[in-house]
């Protein structure tokens, strides 16, 4: 698949694990939850003959508790979780002197290629998981204990624009004791095969929304799909803690576009946050040679291995390096955050709840220990 060409972790073989989700839906023994990447809601009607760029995540909904899953998810709240964390980091380390540049750490091709290549700037990247690995973390403790459920019962099935992924979900830090985060991975196809092996007619069916307690999400995790999204959204929420002002403009355009290499200065209070964006290792490697070289002044910087981001990714529908159908996806990504009520992460209700009951403070202790980890210097490639 085009993932050969630009993401290392995944250049191996392409392992459908489509049984290993049907054996668990087929065991009555097993609690099985889902949870869905902002990325396919916008490609995955290309697979049902519908046009690139149509917004499906009401039947994506719809499709998954047909398939039986037990609690069906959305990866857009761990996204607006995720934003909790990397921008109380951001914000911690701009305040305390920390390193900086801050590089986001949601691709996990673009992490295995900064461990190997970079292995002397281990301490730039974000330490926060995820949102696949942060949701699993969630979904096996929180949602365990108050679904009263033993978390060894629960399996945590992920459906992700990625092959990377499949990688991410085996790391020996999110794999720890009993328990893994994420127990399966499957590809945006794989998903598409599922339902049509379960004659799902899926450009015809009615929305439905995601279940509660995990599923609610904002416009800001809608464009963690897409190249400069995640970057944009921790931008919306720290903006407002730095200011303490309501952002009442949350379109950050400077940050959008499919340009390779991309920056922008952001003006929050007194200050001005400079961001890089890159996408495509290629263009990635040019931004982290120019750190090692001091050459480097951004604040934050976003990578994404794949073309325009995950809309682009390995596990999608065939692209073919075809752009146009890269923008209509884009666009359509843009479109689904405008349609939300609430567009900032940290007005996520039930991210909210979980931090009150369950957390405590972002970023503070427990968040810490379910939803940060740390990277590990490899062999140069
Ligand atoms: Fe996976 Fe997205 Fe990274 Fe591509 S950009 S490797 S789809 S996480």
């Amino acid at each position: 698949g085009q993932c050969v060409a630009v993401c290392p972790t995944a250049a191996l073989t392409e392992v459908n694990n489509t049984h290993l989700v049907w054996r668990e839906l087929n065991n009555k023994n097993r609690h099985v939850v889902v949870q869905v990447a902002p990325a396919i809601r916008v490609a995955i009607g290309e697979m049902f003959h519908m046009a690139p760029g149509e917004i499906t995540t009401g039947k994506i909904a719809a499709a998954l508790r047909r398939l039986g899953f037990d609690g069906v998810f959305d990866t857009d709240f761990a996204a607006d979780l995720t934003i909790m964390e990397e921008a109380s980091e951001l914000v911690h380390r701009i305040q305390h002197q920390g390193t900086l540049p801050m590089l986001t750490s949601c691709c996990p091709a673009w992490v295995k290629f900064f461990e190997h290549q970079f292995p002397d700037m281990l301490d730039i990247p974000s330490t926060c998981k995820s949102p696949q690995v942060m949701f699993g973390a969630i979904a096996k403790t929180y949602y365990a204990e108050k679904k009263q459920i033993n978390p060894h019962d629960i399996t945590v099935v992920s459906i992700m624009p990625c092959l990377a992924k499949k990688a991410e979900a085996k790391r020996p830090e999110f794999t720890k004791e009993e328990d893994s985060n994420v127990d399966i991975v499957i590809t945006t196809r794989e998903f598409a095969q599922m339902m049509k092996e379960a004659g799902i007619d899926f450009a015809n069916l009615e929305d439905q929304p995601f279940d509660s307690m995990m599923g609610e999400s904002t416009g800001a995790s809608v464009i963690f799909g897409t190249t400069g999204g995640v970057i944009e959204a921790a931008a919306r929420t720290a903006y407002e803690w730095i200011t303490g002002d309501t952002l009442e403009n949350v379109e950050f355009k400077a940050l959008r576009g499919l340009e390779g290499i991309r920056e922008a200065t952001i003006t929050i209070g007194d200050m001005d946050l400079r961001i890089g964006i890159a996408h495509e290792l290629g263009n990635a490697r040019k931004l982290l040679e120019d750190i090692r070289d001091g050459k480097s002044s951004f604040h934050a910087i976003e990578i994404m291995a794949c073309p325009g981001g995950c809309i682009g990714g390995g596990g999608q529908p065939y692209h073919h390096g075809n752009m146009e159908i890269i923008k209509k996806r884009q666009e359509a990504i843009y479109r689904e955050d405008q349609g939300k009520a609430k567009r900032k992460s940290h007005e996520n209700e039930e991210v909210l709840r979980l931090y009150e009951e369950y957390l405590g403070k972002p970023y503070g202790e427990k968040a810490h220990d379910l939803l940060h980890t740390h990277y590990i210097a490899r062999e140069k490639i």
